[in-house]
C-alpha cells in the first residue's frame, strides 16, 4: 500500500492537506496522527471495517479495546450510556482536553470490535490541534491506539511511525514530536469506585486532588490479579538486548554504577547520574527531577538503544510518586531484570 505523507503545521493548518487526511478517514482507512500523548493510528470509531483495519495494521490482539477520541461533549454523550454525574464532570473539567482516558458504560453506537466486546468504552478528548481538527472536520469520533506495530514502543515522532507502519496504512501526518510522550492514564468511572487501570500522563496525586476517593486498581499493585484493562496483560516492548532497571536514590545509584565495568553497556539515565560517571555509551532522560522531560524522551531513547553497538542496557528509575510512577511503570515493563539499590 502507498502511504501518503501529509505535512501539517498545527499553528497554521493547510486546508488542502487537512482535507486529504479527512478523505482517508471517510474512506474507512487508517491514518497516523499526532496527539499530545503519542502518535495514534486513527480511523472512524463507528465503522467496523475501519476498526478491523487498525487491528490488522498493528497486529493487535482483538481482545485489547481501542480508545475513542472525541472533540466535544455532545460527541461524548452519544458514545456512552451513563449519566455524567457531578463527580465525573469535575474530573472532565479538570483534565480534558488532556492525557486522561475515562472508561464509561458504552452506548449502542460503539461497535463491539472497538470495545473488544466489553460493556464499557474508553474515551479521551485529546489536547492537540491536528487531532481535534480531524475529529471536528470528519464529524465522527476516532479510534486511535498508539501508531506502532504491537510489541514496539509507542511512537513519539513521525519517523517512528514511518519505521513501523510505512506501506501498511493509507497515510501518516508528519508533525512534531508528541509533547507528553507516554500514553494516557486510564481511569474507570463506569461504577461507583473510580479506579486507575493504567498509569499514564496524569498522576494519581493530581486526580486525587480533584477526587480524593480515586485509587489504583488492585491489579496494578498485584500482577497475579487479572487486570481490568486488557492491554495490561500483554507483554510490552522490551529491547532485543538484556535491559537491567536500577532503582534507588541518586547517590546510591552513582555509587553502585561506579563499581561496574560500563565499557560495553548503554546507560539510559539522568544528568545527575551520568555526569558523575565515565561511560562511553549513554542517553540522557534529562534531570532526575524533571518527570515531564523524561516521559518525553523515554520511548525515543529505547528506540535509539537498538541502533548502538552495546551488549546490554542499564536504565535508572525515578522516585515512585507523581509522574515518576508512570516512568517507573514503563521502565519496568521494558526491562528483563530489576534491582533496587539501597
Ligand atoms: P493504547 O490504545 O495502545 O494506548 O491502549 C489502550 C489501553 O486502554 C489498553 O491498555 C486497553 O486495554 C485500555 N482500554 C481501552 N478501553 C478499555 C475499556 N473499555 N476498559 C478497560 N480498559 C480499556
Ligand atoms: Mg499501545
Amino acid at each position: 500500500m502507498n502511504t501518503q505523507l501529509i505535512y501539517l503545521n498545527p499553528e497554521q493548518m493547510n486546508e488542502t492537506e487537512l482535507q486529504k487526511a479527512v478523505k482517508i478517514l471517510q474512506e474507512d482507512q487508517c491514518i497516523a496522527i499526532p496527539t499530545e500523548t503519542v502518535y495514534g493510528l486513527a480511523a472512524n470509531a463507528l465503522s467496523e471495517l475501519a476498526i478491523k483495519r487498525i487491528f490488522e495494521a498493528k497486529g493487535r490482539p482483538s481482545d485489547n479495546p481501542l480508545i475513542v477520541h472525541v472533540s466535544n461533549m455532545s460527541m461524548l454523550k452519544r458514545c456512552i450510556h451513563q449519566d455524567l454525574s457531578s463527580r465525573i464532570m469535575a474530573i472532565i473539567d479538570a483534565f480534558w482536553p488532556g492525557p486522561l482516558t475515562l472508561v464509561f458504560k458504552k452506548s449502542k453506537l460503539i461497535p463491539n470490535e472497538v470495545s473488544a466486546h466489553l460493556e464499557t468504552v474508553g474515551i479521551r478528548w485529546p489536547n492537540h490541534p491536528i487531532a481535534l481538527a480531524l475529529i471536528e472536520t470528519s464529524g465522527f469520533p476516532l479510534a486511535a491506539p498508539s501508531a506502532n506495530v504491537s510489541g514496539r514502543p509507542s511512537p513519539t515522532k513521525a519517523e517512528h511511525v514511518l519505521h513501523d507502519l510505512s506501506g501498511k496504512i493509507a497515510g501518516i501526518i508528519m508533525a512534531e514530536q508528541s509533547a507528553v510522550g507516554v500514553e494516557s492514564t486510564v481511569l474507570d468511572v463506569s461504577g461507583d469506585d473510580f479506579r486507575i487501570l493504567r498509569k499514564g500522563g496524569v498522576s494519581l496525586e493530581s486526580l486525587q486532588h480533584i477526587d480524593p476517593a480515586i485509587t489504583y486498581d488492585d491489579a496494578l499493585a498485584h500482577p497475579e490479579l487479572t487486570p481490568k484493562s486488557p492491554g495490561q496483560k500483554y507483554k510490552h516492548y522490551a529491547p532485543s538486548k538484556p535491559m537491567l532497571a536500577l532503582s534507588g536514590n541518586i547517590e546510591s545509584l552513582v555509587h553502585h554504577l561506579k563499581t561496574m565495568d560500563l565499557s560495553q553497556i548503554l546507560l539510559i539515565s539522568t544528568d545527575e547520574i551520568i555526569n558523575h560517571l565515565d561511560v562511553p555509551y549513554h542517553l540522557s532522560l534529562g534531570s532526575y527531577h524533571d518527570h515531564d522531560l523524561a516521559m518525553n524522551r523515554l520511548f525515543d531513547c529505547l528506540r535509539v538503544s537498538e541502533t548502538l553497538p552495546v551488549e546490554s542496557i542499564i536504565i535508572t528509575g525515578f522516585e515512585d510518586s507523581g509522574l515518576g510512577a508512570t516512568l517507573n511503570d514503563r521502565i519496568s515493563k521494558a526491562s528483563s531484570q530489576k534491582l533496587t539499590i539501597i
